[in-house]
């Protein structure tokens, strides 16, 4: 397979079976997070463009799709860089629907490109949508996520997240990330989840090999308190699916080497 992989054990999702509409050979993204499990991102861009035909994905999905229901929970975007990027997203996500009617749709996303109208209906079509918010100021989310573009804001991206939160009816879940750089923010990044009313909220320290330390699970635990009211679930506390994994090597490329 080439732009399809897994399934992996997502603390997140469940059997998630990983769908790459860049399928690029280095990491193409909007940010250069500092904990990014792929490494430096080679390819900095925050501008969307074709990069896989929609029917050479389609096509992978139909040679599997008999196997799909008993393998897979979730068919979720993700891969070797930030999913929005992909100008075809949406018609990705239309052709997984005719080959898999019967599982759930998600997608892994930076929300960089929330701010764009487009991109909202293009996730809308998503039954779930995993947003990535890991800093409370400008300062914070330049240190940690590292945008490619200094147009980026932080800002903005938070008030595309609260408006496509009002269209949006599917499962919204904010995923944080925290590290040293940000293991203080706990308490504004609650008063900011307040305002995008997520469905929930995913707190994560990088486990997996990368180039900074996670936190303590003392720390997030004390991170977790200022979450009161929200559903909550925190990566020390999850355990992992079962997963029958169709093609290793595509999802050692995509995920490391510990999956
Ligand atoms: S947004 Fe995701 S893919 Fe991009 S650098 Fe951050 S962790 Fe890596």
């Amino acid at each position: 397979m080439r732009f399809l992989y897994g399934p992996v054990a997502s603390w997140r999702l469940g059997r998630s079976l990983g769908v790459d509409i860049l399928s690029t050979t280095e990491k193409t993204c909007s940010f250069d997070c500092v904990y990014c499990q792929l490494g430096r991102t080679g390819n900095k861009t925050a501008e969307r463009k074709v990069y896989v035909r929609t029917e050479e994905i389609e096509r992978e999905i139909s040679e599997i799709a008999d196997t799909i229901a008993d393998t897979t929970d979730v068919i979720t975007f993700a891969g070797m860089g930030e999913p929005t990027l992909g100008a075809n997203l949406g018609e990705v996500a239309a052709a997984i629907r005719r080959q898999c009617p019967k599982t759930p749709v998600a997608i892994l996303t930076n929300a960089a490109l929330v701010t764009d109208m487009q991109v909202q209906e293009e996730l809308k079509k998503m039954d779930i949508v995993v947003a990535k918010l890991d800093a409370s100021d400008q300062s914070i989310f330049e240190k940690v996520n590292r945008p490619v573009s200094e147009e980026i804001k932080l800002e903005a991206i938070i008030e595309g997240l609260i408006e496509f939160r009002r269209g949006y009816k599917g499962r919204l879940c904010l995923q944080m990330m925290f590290v040293d750089d940000n293991k203080d923010s706990g308490a504004e990044m609650a008063r900011i989840a307040q305002k995008i009313q997520p469905d929930e909220v995913q707190l994560n320290t990088p486990l997996r090999p990368c180039a900074v330390k996670p936190l303590s699970q003392e720390q997030m635990e004390g991170i977790q308190e200022h979450f009161k009211g929200f559903e909550v679930s925190s990566v020390y506390e999850k355990m992992k699916p079962e997963v029958r994994v169709i093609d290793k090597v595509e999802v050692i490329k995509r995920r490391g080497a510990e999956d």
